[in-house]
């Protein structure tokens, strides 16, 4: 094969929402098409109008926008080589269909659905395939006047690709090595319908790859079964010369390793499987994604990328998107399945909430503060993040960490006010209230620290006694910052009034 410039596509299905196994699909190729320099592209595979689902495309395009998986041409991207969606392209298969009629690699046939099941009825382990097509009705088997006759009369009608029985066919995947395969295994593909005048998926997408100029075909393993007919089809329209290579990427397993990784192990286990929350057109039904639930973009794409792949051991596993460019190795991706281990990804998002700054998170957690209507001020909620986003493993965490700054605590931790709480709390409470009255109104810090530290002293309070309770009036458990970047935040009146509040529930 001559030297081609690099160029992938991510062809996904609107069928539903994005599963975080495309994530990975889409992802690889992208990285593979920087790594060597290459374009990526996307195209919507909608020839099948039976599994269409409206707000998938959208969905699937918003998705990859939100991860920061770019492509250079596609749906909702332009470029040369368009229509990116099958559907738009009916014009073109209909001339490649054609086009194998012609050359008598390819055959109409006339069998109805009733028909076909009567067949897979009586006999066993039927397939349409050099052994049967003989007593079936199509234009091998029947008088040229006859299908003719048929044709012109309107029958609906497939046309089937011909399949030579016995041909070994030679897979090299990049992944898996050379994989052979009998051509007996395969039947007569249905390679067009008449009925919606669309070709199927295998069709269109073997034409599409030729056109489109793409030189390797990186997808799940669900597809390494097709990929024998996909090069006898390249074979059959004489395209052997640009065939793109293939790469099967293994399955993505249950963290508990086995099994192929579902929506409902997400469910049951209290993780998504989606990029983005998706809500099913048909049933309602309400998939949580990744977004939603308080992940950054970036520990989605590099806890995604260690599924089935690895830097090696000189390397850290906490890699930007420039370093997944630089270090990814399509050749090194595991054959065995990957196990789908969702503690990890909270770690990644931890760890880049820690490296993100505080303003970016305040920004981020804005919607939040729409939907609860706490008040959004910018610098305020800066300052609240650099205190407690230590502990947050996502956003989500993170803004509830923020919840005090906003609203006052109306309950008190029950263990902590019956291990805290004593007769002599309030009176204490009490005298704190006086001497931060005399304080100014914003309490910086240390001043404010130094000042109640020298009244405990004077007074010969324990001083874990008092800062508990103090703890308990403003946050409403015994939890938290630094208490006097709390006070600091707070300023003196509402510091005060959540003191008044403690004594009056408390006593
Ligand atoms: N449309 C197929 C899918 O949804 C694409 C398979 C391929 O990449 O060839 O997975």
């Amino acid at each position: 094969m001559s030297e081609r410039k690099v160029r992938v596509r991510f062809a996904p299905s609107p069928t539903g929402a994005l599963h975080i196994g495309g994530v990975r699909t889409a992802l690889y190729n992208y990285l593979f098409a920087k790594a060597h320099g290459g374009e990526l592209l996307l195209r919507i595979e909608d020839t099948d109008s039976q599994r269409f689902v409206p707000g998938a495309e959208a969905y699937i395009i918003e998705s990859l926008k939100w991860l920061g998986i770019g492509f250079d041409e596609g749906v909702s991207y332009g470029g040369d080589l368009g229509p990116y969606r099958q559907s738009e392209r009916r014009d073109i298969y209909r001339h490649y269909v054609q086009e194998l009629l012609d050359k008598g690699k390819a055959y109409i046939a006339f069998d109805t659905p009733e028909e076909l099941e009567e067949k897979r009825r009586s006999i066993p382990n039927f397939q349409y395939d050099a052994s049967t097509r003989g007593s079936m009705r199509n234009s091998l088997s029947l008088p040229r006047e006859e299908v003719d006759r048929l044709l012109s009369a309107g029958q609906q009608h497939v046309v089937r690709f011909l399949v030579e029985p016995n041909v070994e066919v030679e897979v090299d995947d990049m992944i898996r090595g050379r994989v052979t395969f009998n051509s007996s295994v395969l039947d007569d593909k249905v390679l067009y319908k008449s009925a919606d005048d669309l070709p199927t998926y295998h069709l269109a997408n073997i034409v599409d790859d030729h056109l489109m100029q793409i030189t390797h075909v990186i997808r799940g393993e669900e597809w390494l079964p097709s990929s024998p007919l996909h090069v006898l089809l390249y074979r059959a329209f004489g395209w052997e010369d640009t065939m793109p290579r293939f790469a099967h990427l293994a399955l993505l397993l249950k963290p508990e390793g086995n099994g192929k990784l579902s929506k409902r192990d997400g469910d049951r286990l209290g993780f998504p499987v989606f990029p983005l929350r998706w809500v099913d057109p048909k049933t309602g039904e309400v998939s949580s994604g990744y977004r939603e639930s308080g992940y950054l973009p970036e520990a989605v794409v590099n806890f995604v990328a260690l599924l089935g792949w690895n830097p090696g051991n000189e390397h850290s596993e906490v890699m930007s998107l420039e370093e997944l460019v630089r270090y990814f190795d399509l050749e090194k991706c595991s054959r065995s399945g990957a196990k789908f281990d969702y503690e990890k990804g909270k770690w990644f998002n931890h760890y880049y909430i820690q490296q993100s700054s505080d303003e970016r998170l305040a920004l981020l957690l804005r919607p939040y503060f729409e939907e609860t209507k706490y008040p959004f001020d910018l610098a305020f909620v800066t300052r609240c993040i650099a205190l407690v986003k230590e502990r947050a493993q996502t956003l989500s965490e993170l803004f509830d960490q923020l919840s005090y700054f906003f609203v006052a605590p109306t309950t008190y931790d029950e263990k902590t006010v019956a291990k805290r709480w004593k007769a002599e709390s309030a009176s204490q409470m009490r005298e704190l209230m006086e001497l931060l009255s005399t304080l100014s109104e914003k309490l910086p810090s240390e001043d404010t620290e130094g000042r109640v530290k020298a009244w405990l002293e004077e007074r010969g309070y324990g001083m874990g006694a008092v800062m508990n309770c103090f703890r308990l009036a403003l946050v409403g458990a015994a939890k938290g910052p630094h208490l006097f970047d709390i006070t600091a935040l707070l300023g003196r009146e509402e510091t005060l009034r959540r003191l008044a509040r403690i004594i009056e529930v408390l006593g």
